[in-house]
């Protein structure tokens, strides 16, 4: 059986060619972009918790590497360079391979070099760390959303919830193309870090959806000091949504479904062609869904414009449901 070093050299040693020096010594040694600010977040994903154990590791190593590349992707940075913190409990070749190739791919195709890491005998979890980079007067914070600004989201909402729930056979059945969809969306999602630096200059605050619309756009709005009024009709549905949209709790997905990893960013209105232009450049739609008040509520209207009521509120690893 291959031991700790076998499994660093076989399946975590890849080229870094926008490193110094890679994985094999004590530290990694990188060299930042003159006038940029590191950017730098971590993201652990843990068996049972954040994935159904059994999930397809080529699959997991895709999703592991893009729900970082989703946080970089909303500081408006580019993705440099990840460490990956593996625990395994057991040492299992094939499946590591797969998820080595899983994760790598995503991140090659995003030009971000894998530096180092650890690897330990333990309870699947995997803890991955990415650093990009931004010049610091760039980088899309939470704080920046102002009264007046347009309220948008990149994609389309709920559908990797929907996935969920196609997972653990709960709602009515979609065709097949609309399932696949949907599971595609859960577990091989796309950060929109093409996005995230478009909108460099352009949005007044990002944050990436993975708790849910309500509750992340409500980080922005804590942050920021501001309130908000969202049209439900607005919301970006895909068609598999579209079939289950007349079923109840599918506002629900839309509102409180996590791991859409979409942006979410505000913008001065009349700002709209530059933010169309970007997006098509980036190759994802996004929607204008509300507004930012000054007044801190928190208003969801209907298609009638009466308010309805939700809980503006997503998952909480250490809040009771
Ligand atoms: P140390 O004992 O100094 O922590 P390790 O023996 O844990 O070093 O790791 C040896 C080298 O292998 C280091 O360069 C480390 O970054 C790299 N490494 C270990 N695990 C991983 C991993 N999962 N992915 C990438 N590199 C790894
Ligand atoms: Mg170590």
């Amino acid at each position: 059986m291959p031991g700790e070093f076998d499994l660093i050299r076989h399946h975590f040693t890849t080229p870094t060619p926008h490193t110094m020096l890679g994985v094999g010594d004590d530290c990694a040694l990188m060299a930042c972009t003159p006038g940029h600010a590191l950017a730098v977040s971590t993201d652990m994903l843990v068996a049972g918790r954040h994935f159904i154990l059994g999930t397809d590791p080529r699959r997991l190593g895709h999703k592991s590497a893009a729900v970082n590349l989703s946080d970089i992707a909303a500081m408006g940075a580019t993705p440099r360079w990840v460490t990956l913190a593996l625990a395994l409990p057991q040492v299992d070749e094939a499946w590591v391979h797969a998820f080595s190739a899983g994760f790598r791919g995503l991140l090659a195709a995003h030009g971000v070099d894998w530096v180092g890491g650890d690897t330990t005998a333990g309870p699947l979890t995997i803890s991955v760390t990415i650093l990009g980079e931004v010049p610091p007067l760039q980088a899309l914070r939470r704080t920046g959303a102002v009264p007046g600004d347009d309220v948008w989201v990149s994609g389309t909402l709920g559908d990797a919830a929907l996935g969920l729930q196609c997972l653990l056979q709960e709602g009515p059945a979609l065709t097949p193309e609309a399932r696949q969809f949907c599971l595609d969306r859960l577990e091989a999602p796309t950060p929109r870090v093409a996005l995230g630096q478009a909108l460099r200059g352009l949005a007044h605050a990002a944050i990436d959806v993975s708790d849910g619309l309500l509750a992340d756009l409500g980080h922005v709005l804590d942050a920021s000091g501001v309130g908000a009024t969202l049209d439900f009709e607005r919301l970006p549905r895909s068609a598999a949504m579209r079939q289950r949209e007349a079923s109840p709790g599918a506002d629900a997905l839309m509102l409180a479904g996590g791991d859409d990893y979409e942006l979410c960013f505000t913008a001065a209105p009349g700002s709209d062609s530059r933010i169309q232009q970007a997006a098509a450049q980036a190759g994802v739609a996004v929607t204008c869904i509300g507004t930012i008040t000054a007044a801190r509520e928190r208003v969801l209207r209907d298609a009638t414009g009466a308010p309805m009521s939700f809980a503006w509120q997503g998952f909480d690893h250490f809040r009771p449901d």
